[in-house]
């Protein structure tokens, strides 16, 4: 039997769009195709399209349906990195004299890929706090502005931005409008269905979710775009490989469960931080004091698993924070089942240093897995202890 899965909610979705079981044996797991190449029956003769392994492989095939029903876009591409699925979709629509409005607040990768990668070939890289809609307004520029790049929630900051506000200037300043729905997950919030034009995935975090696996993602739902895209994936080869992306899939299949789970934790946590007398301020959209609280409420189903936390006692006390805690491993990264910590402005945001995205250096950030939620609390309280 084949399930339709467009007809079924996101939970079911994540266990069944393109996940037919196999034909041949009866195997429930789809098998991974390790191949790199396919028989063909006779010059041309390809058996269910397939030729050779970056045009197309069943296993990446798999991820790929599942990837755009769950964000509900019409098609999905997957990479061997988020930075290879990002660079992907900007070398889709980019040309020399093109402009990107980015988000003041996000990856610092994503910022370096525009700043030092693309700006040699005479793309232009502005900044503006997405948050903040009267001056992304004034920063579009019509005609002009090509791509407008937001994270919501933004990392490490957690900024939440209106995705349909944003979506509304973006139509009207005919830009592409891209979300990186990396921190949210697409159990979170879906995009499109808030007007944007494409969804990034760095499929390395909460997707994956197991700290096993690296890939990346565009999602779109417009013919036109996608075989731009689709051409780029093929032409310029940075495809996902069949293991990671059956990796991903299993990932995916417990998607709904674990943010739940680690987005109770991340909230009893922020509930405990914020009147902590070693901390200054708890970045957590599911706190009623965030600025962005009724927007998150409003546009996420859940608050997520990163918390970023500002230490009173500046940088050397976030640094000690960061290097005290136990079950908090001490690693880049975020989005898999066990709790990570790290220093953004030394770490993750390295190389934004200087520019007007430095992240402030008394911030450290949580990534808060699926562990207990008491013995992750205790862990974060010891550590505090140690200032
Ligand atoms: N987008 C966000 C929000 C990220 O945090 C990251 C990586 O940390 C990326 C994109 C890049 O993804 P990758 O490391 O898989 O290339």
């Amino acid at each position: 039997m084949t399930h339709d899965a467009s007809a079924h909610a996101f939970e079911t979705r994540a266990i069944h769009a393109g996940q037919e079981f196999d034909p041949t044996t009866g195997a429930i797991i789809p098998p991974i195709y390790q191949t790199s190449t396919f028989v063909q029956d006779g010059i041309g003769g390809f058996r269910g399209g397939y030729e050779y392994g970056r045009s197309a492989n069943p296993t990446r095939d798999s991820l790929q349906t599942l990837l755009a029903s769950l964000e509900q876009g019409s098609s999905a591409f997957s990479f061997a990195s988020g930075l290879a699925a990002e660079d992907a979709l900007l070398r889709s629509v980019l040309t020399p004299g093109s402009r990107v409005l980015m988000g003041n607040d996000v990856y610092g990768g994503t910022h370096r890929l525009v700043n030092r990668v693309w700006a040699p070939w005479g793309v232009t890289l502005e900044t503006v706090d997405m948050s903040d809609l009267d001056a992304v307004r004034a920063a579009a520029r019509p005609g002009e502005t090509t791509v407008l790049w937001v994270e919501t929630p933004s990392n490490p900051l957690m900024k939440i931005t209106d995705i349909a506000g944003l979506s509304e200037i973006g139509r009207a300043a005919g830009a592409l409008v891209v979300v990186d729905n990396t921190f949210a997950s697409s159990y979170v919030q879906q995009p499109i269905t808030l007007g944007a034009d494409a969804v990034v995935h760095s499929t390395t975090k909460y997707l994956g979710g197991h700290s096993d696996t690296l890939g990346g993602a565009v999602v779109v739902n417009d013919d036109e775009l996608a075989s731009k895209v689709g051409f780029m994936q093929f032409g310029a080869g940075a495809i996902s490989a069949p293991m990671e992306a059956w990796l991903t899939v299993r990932g995916i299949k417990t998607l709904g469960v674990r943010v739940d789970r680690h987005s109770d934790n991340a909230q009893l946590i922020a509930d405990a931080l914020v009147s902590h007398p070693a901390v200054e301020t708890v970045y957590y959209p599911g706190l009623e004091s965030h600025p962005g609280h009724a927007l998150a409420a409003r546009q996420m189903k859940r608050f997520g698993g990163m918390l970023s936390v500002g230490l009173a006692g500046g940088p050397a006390a976030a640094k000690t924070f960061a290097e005290s805690t136990e079950l908090f491993q001490l690693a880049e990264s975020l989005g898999g089942v066990e709790s990570l910590i790290g220093y953004p402005s030394e770490m993750t945001h390295a190389s934004v240093k200087g520019t007007e995205l430095e992240v402030p250096e008394n911030v450290i950030r949580l990534s808060v897995g699926i562990e207990s939620g008491n013995d992750l609390l205790a862990d974060v309280l010891q550590a505090l202890d140690r200032i």
